[in-house]
This record gives C-alpha cells, structure tokens and sequence, in this order.
C-alpha cells in the first residue's frame, strides 16, 4: 500500500512530486494511529518524529518546508538562500517556490489543501485554507504573491484543492454560512452545510484562474476516515496529513 494518495493531474505534468499522507503506515497510537505527520496535535514526539523518518525514507522526499499555521492570509517565499526554515517556524498558512528540490507542506484533518502548480515558469504553491483562511483569501494571496515573484500566469496554472471535508459533511452555523454566501453567492451553500471547496473556486475564478484548471478532489476526509484524518469526524482529536508539492526541474 503507498503511503500517500498522489495527486495525479499533477504528477502528471511530470515536473512535480505532490501528494496526501494517507493515515496508515505509522507507529502512532489512537486517536493518532497511525501515521500522525503533525507536532502540534499532543501525539508524542518521537512517536511524530519516527514517523516523519518513515515518511521521508519511503517517499525519498527531503527538506521539507512547513510553517506554524495559524488561520492567516500570510505567505512565505521559499528561496534558494535560505537552506531550511529555522525555529521557530514562521507563523503562515502558505508557502511558494520556484526552487527545485524543496518539498512545501502543509498538515490538514478537514481544511483544505490547495495545490498550485505554474507549469510554465515553473513554481509551486501549497495552502492551508480552512474557513476563516479561506473567507480571509489565502489561496488568492498565495497565487498572487506567485505572481508578483516568479511571473505566474492565471492561465498557466492547475490547481488541486485535495481530500478534505465537504459539503455532505460540514455543518456550520447560520451566521457563518450567511457570511460565507454574502461573499461568494449561493454555490457555497448545501443545505446547512457548507462547501470550502465552492468557496476557493469561486474566488481563484473571481481573479481569473480557468474553472477547468481546478480540479477537487473526490474525496470527503469526513466520510472517508479509513483513509484520512478528520477533525470534525473524530470530535477534534486526532492526526494531520501532510499535503506536499515539489519542484523536480526549473528553469
Ligand atoms: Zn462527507
């Protein structure tokens, strides 16, 4: 069994290595078990840090760039000068490259995982968008801060908003569906649930990225807990996925 649900529209491209860490595989213990990638959860430490060294030696993937995610609009650069993100570890919830060889990530139970690829200068982008970053314009944030660096076209990108809770599962309150069908229209809207997924689209779209560019994934992390972490799912104790993307050539 692989240890990760690769994101094939993407690797398909044949410039880039992206995926989810399934939740199998892993030395981590209930609510944990068992391939818990995330310090931030009260897993044990080592047990993170074992399964992190599974992770990198199964998947050959290295120098992983992640952040302190804290439900923010704030971007990170990842360059060439800098070799490893030091700690602490900068406070954002997305990071860009056009550096190959470096693995961003992100860690999600639910949030959605959005990842960005400029095929043709290239460079990458990986976001962490739950609800508020996601009303606050994360993904719009990352793509625009690619576009100011490395000179990322709307229309030279795919983007993939990977396994995460959907509209079949994720009840919200009136107030914050209200406030997220003020902004983005209808679409958004299930019933009393709601769907992130609606409202990324709806504001990559806003700016002027192709809607047959983005493609989600067909997996709700809520119903498929066989397979994923979901916060909602397993009443907000459990594991973090690791959403990455890296660059294997440039320019
Ligand atoms: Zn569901």
């Amino acid at each position: 069994m692989k240890i990760y649900y690769p994101i094939q529209e993407l690797e398909a491209t044949g410039i880039v290595t992206a995926g989810v860490s399934l939740r199998h595989g892993g030395v981590s213990r209930s609510p944990y078990a068992s391939l818990n990638l995330a310090e931030h959860v009260g897993d044990d430490p080592n047990t993170v840090a074992a399964n992190r060294s599974l992770f990198f030696q199964q998947t050959g993937l290295a120098d992983l760039h992640y952040c302190r995610q804290i439900h923010s609009t704030e971007v990170i650069d990842v360059r060439e000068e800098v070799p490893a993100i030091p700690e602490p570890r900068p406070e954002a919830d997305a990071l860009v490259s056009a550096r190959c060889g470096v693995t961003l990530g992100i860690f999600t139970a639910d949030c959605v995982p959005v990842f960005i690829l400029d095929v043709a200068t290239p460079a990458i982008g990986i976001v962490h968008a739950g609800w508020r970053g996601t009303l606050a314009g994360i993904a719009v944030n990352a793509f625009t801060r690619m576009e100011t660096l490395f000179g990322t076209l709307a229309t030279n990108c795919q983007i993939h908003l990977g396994p995460s809770i959907q509209k079949c599962c994720y009840t919200v309150s009136t107030e914050l569906l209200d406030q997220f069908t003020e902004r983005f229209g209808s679409t958004v809207r299930n019933g009393t649930n709601l769907s992130l997924q609606a409202a990324n689209i709806n504001q990559l779209t806003e700016i002027g990225l192709p809607r047959t560019s983005i493609l989600v994934s067909p997996f709700c992390t809520a119903c498929r807990t066989d397979l994923f972490y979901s916060h909602r799912a397993e009443n907000g104790r459990t594991g973090r996925m690791l959403s990455f993307i890296r660059l294997n050539t440039e320019n």
